[in-house]
């Protein structure tokens, strides 16, 4: 190890992301991308980019891209900030609203990069445990002496609640930001966005990753109050002014100006996430009812590494976290009807 490293990083446990195989024809499973190309709108303006825009410097205020979000919302623009993935949104939110020592909560099982921004930033993390049918205990968030973060639905057990539920966290804790991660809302959730004019304390975070179908062009949004974006945009300015390149930039206008693609795929993945749980179910399988693009599921005969290896080893790629209380569950992302059929008639009999 480098004798320059800092201790903070010397000490750190870093984000494991997927696997992203390259080559090997593999179904691809476990990192929750969408099974569809994006929007043949996006496909267009990224073909149509003339081709010296990229010797210029994106817009720093990402003002069109700003807009065409805040319109798909129906929200002011000046409510909306951009990052380079929503990884990049909540780690400037860390960087905007926490200050070393501070406390923060968030659940036992749930978005891994919560604890490694916490380390990276030094804050004093609590980790609250979720209910033992994985549910989190939303009971256990009311007037908390720190800031929060939700991912609804969570990640990794898909499970999800409602808007109102989720409001009353909101509301219990007026001195506390409340950030609630939605990545996977738009696969039957209802967003939280139209409670951000209400509450000052919260901040909804959101990614083209999923829904849009954008993971590789790295781009995700938060929506807030002005005075929450203004901040953020502060980091922003300090670290990376021009942190959405031209491409993605593009991608994302389109991507929001295409409703009808967004709807349609959206509908088509939900479909296959409701007949694929039924299907693993009748198989034997526990399967936790999802509102993502995965599904959260356990065989009764084999541990969550064997079947993970054995699925592996007919070409399809899932995600095992061998972790406590999850180790026997196997996250398993939606995938087009014949990616979800011929995982099941890989599965050996239950
Ligand atoms: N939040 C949650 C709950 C996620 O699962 C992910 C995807 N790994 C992210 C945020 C980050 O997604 P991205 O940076 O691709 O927007």
């Amino acid at each position: 190890m480098s004798r320059f490293i800092s201790k903070r990083i010397q000490e750190m446990s870093v984000y494991v992301p997927g696997e992203q195989p390259q080559g090997g024809n593999f179904i691809k499973l476990n990192t929750n991308e969408n099974p569809y190309p994006p929007s043949p709108m996006v496909t267009a303006a990224l073909r149509e980019m003339p081709a010296d825009k990229p010797k210029l410097y994106p817009d720093p205020s990402c003002m069109a891209l700003k807009r065409a979000i805040a319109e798909f919302y129906k929200l002011d623009a000046k409510e909306v900030f951009v990052g380079n993935g929503s990884d990049e949104v909540l780690s400037s939110a860390f960087r905007a609203f926490f200050d070393e020592g501070d406390k923060v909560y968030f659940a036992d099982i749930t978005y891994g990069f919560y604890k490694v921004y916490s380390s990276l930033y030094g804050l004093q993390a609590t980790e609250i445990p979720l209910a033992t049918d994985f549910h989190i205990e939303l009971s256990d968030y009311m007037g908390l002496d720190g800031h929060m973060l939700i991912a609804n639905p969570n990640a990794p057990t898909g499970l999800y609640h409602t808007r109102q539920e989720m409001e009353a966290v909101i509301q219990a804790n007026p001195d506390r930001l409340v950030i609630i991660d939605e990545a996977y809302i738009d696969f039957g959730g209802e967003s939280c966005i139209p409670l951000i004019r209400k509450y000052d304390n919260l901040l909804v975070v959101q990614t083209f990753s999923k829904s849009r179908a954008l993971a590789g062009m790295r781009l995700g949004f938060g929506i807030g109050s002005p005075a929450l974006v203004e901040a953020l945009e502060k980091v922003k300015f300090s670290m990376n002014p021009y942190n959405i390149n031209q491409m993605t930039m593009a991608a994302g206008i389109a991507s929001m100006q295409d409703r009808g693609y967004f709807e349609e795929t959206t509908r088509k993945i939900v479909a296959t996430r409701e007949r694929f749980s039924a299907e693993l179910q009748a198989r034997g399988f526990t399967v936790l009812p999802s509102r993502t693009n995965f599904v959260f599921a356990k065989s009764q005969t084999l541990s969550g590494r064997e079947l993970y290896e054995y699925l592996k080893d007919r070409k399809i790629l899932v995600r095992h976290f061998d972790v406590p209380r999850i180790s026997e569950y196997l996250r398993i992302s939606i995938g087009t009807d014949q990616e979800m059929d011929a995982l099941l008639a890989a599965l050996p009999q239950e």
